[in-house]
């Protein structure tokens, strides 16, 4: 971190350019190592004032609904425009088709029911492999109560679908990639004659230390050359993994029932969610695990839960003092709501030419959008 965090607005979020650029260098070397395309899935991460630097990075974005396609064909004109939500409205449909060069539906019948008003676009299903590694049902696409991705039991291909595309990852290294591509060759080999392109979804933690990309790129020309096919990756996370966060102020310490809790001028259900949904415990840059001062972070806010866990510090924390949050660029910003009337954290960049506040918010946004 080397920026100058006493001057900023909290709470506020700091993205960090020069990191996003180390991320996009590292998921361009892909593309040119495999000839794979790569995708922002602007679900984790929609800072739009960014977008044209890493626009020369990768091949465009992916969306999940209308509003996110829109921002993709804005803000990232010369990139492609791909989208997948597990149902579309009929009353967006043909603006969803004016967008998006490429559409991935849920399942066949969804793809029927809209195919004569494509305007073009290259169509595609979402297939789900039933293979997955990971422990937490709510992010898993593969368990037995999931809606996303039609199952090989259920599949077909109806004239006209180009490709096929897979999400079942989240966070993960390239071994469950290989695995998942392993289950998707055995169930759905038979489908690939004639596709065109297949995507392998995002949960791809490629900008992560010590992810193994070398068997990325393995699986990734194993899959070219069996099927002869255009890949697709499209992350959301990797492109701005660690690459941002948030600064926030103590605004009260105090001592309850033998706890230390500091109160926070930041909220784990407003402006960190996942801490609370995942769950997780956020980094925290100035941490000393065998610090001598252990404190319990906790919001302004109502909710009981709402903490983002125990911390230690080398040093005593005072009223008025800064801590700043890690990681904090991705499923943060896109996610925030002003519940308890908080507001929403300001939004700096830091560049090589210092920090820039790039977007405030006050009372009027949260009043906006209520009624
Ligand atoms: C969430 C999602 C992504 C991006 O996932 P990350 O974990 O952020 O990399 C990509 N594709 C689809 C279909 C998704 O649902």
């Amino acid at each position: 971190m080397t920026f100058d965090i006493s001057s900023l607005h909290t709470p506020c979020y700091v993205v960090d350019k020069r990191l996003i650029r180390r991320n996009m260098e590292i998921l361009d070397g892909v593309r040119r190592r495999t000839g794979a395309k790569i995708l922002l899935a602007q679900k984790a991460f929609s800072m739009w004032s960014v977008y044209p630097e890493m626009a020369p990075y990768i091949d465009g974005t992916t969306s999940s609904g209308l509003y996110e396609a829109r921002l993709g064909r804005e803000e990232m004109p010369d990139g492609q425009v791909h989208i997948f939500s597990p149902a579309y409205r009929d009353d967006e449909f043909d603006e969803i088709a004016s967008t998006a060069d490429h559409i991935v539906f849920n399942t066949p019948a969804q793809y029927l029911r809209f195919a004569d008003r494509t305007k073009g676009a290259s169509c595609a299903i979402r297939v789900d492999p039933e293979y997955s590694e990971q422990e937490h049902e709510i992010y898993d696409p593969c368990s037995p109560l999931s809606r996303l991705g039609t199952r090989a039991a259920d599949m077909y291909v109806p004239e006209g679908i180009e490709g096929l595309l897979f999400h079942t990852l989240c966070e993960q290294d390239s071994d469950a990639l290989e695995h998942t591509v392993q289950a998707f060759n055995e169930k759905f080999a038979r489908y690939m004659e004639g596709i065109r392109w297949l995507d392998l979804g995002g949960g791809h933690h490629i900008t992560r230390e010590g992810y193994d990309i070398d068997r990325l790129c393995r699986v990734i020309d194993g899959l070219r050359e069996r099927y002869g096919c255009e890949i697709y990756l499209e992350p959301g996370e990797a492109h701005a993994l660690n690459a941002g966060y948030l600064v926030t102020e103590v605004l009260d310490i105090f001592v309850k029932n033998g706890i230390h809790h500091v109160i926070l001028d930041t909220s784990a259900a407003c402006h960190m969610p996942d801490v609370l949904e995942m769950p997780y415990r956020p980094p925290l840059t100035d941490e000393d695990k065998d610090g001598a001062y252990e404190y319990m972070l906790g919001a302004p806010t109502c909710l009981a839960g709402d903490r983002i866990g125990s911390y230690r510090f080398s040093r005593e924390l005072h009223i008025g003092d800064r801590l700043v949050f890690g990681d904090m660029a991705i499923y943060t910003m896109v996610k925030n709501n002003t519940f308890n009337g908080m507001s929403l954290p300001w939004i700096y960049t830091v560049s090589d030419e210092g920090v820039q506040l790039v977007r405030s918010f006050g009372y009027e946004d949260f009043k906006g959008r209520l009624s």
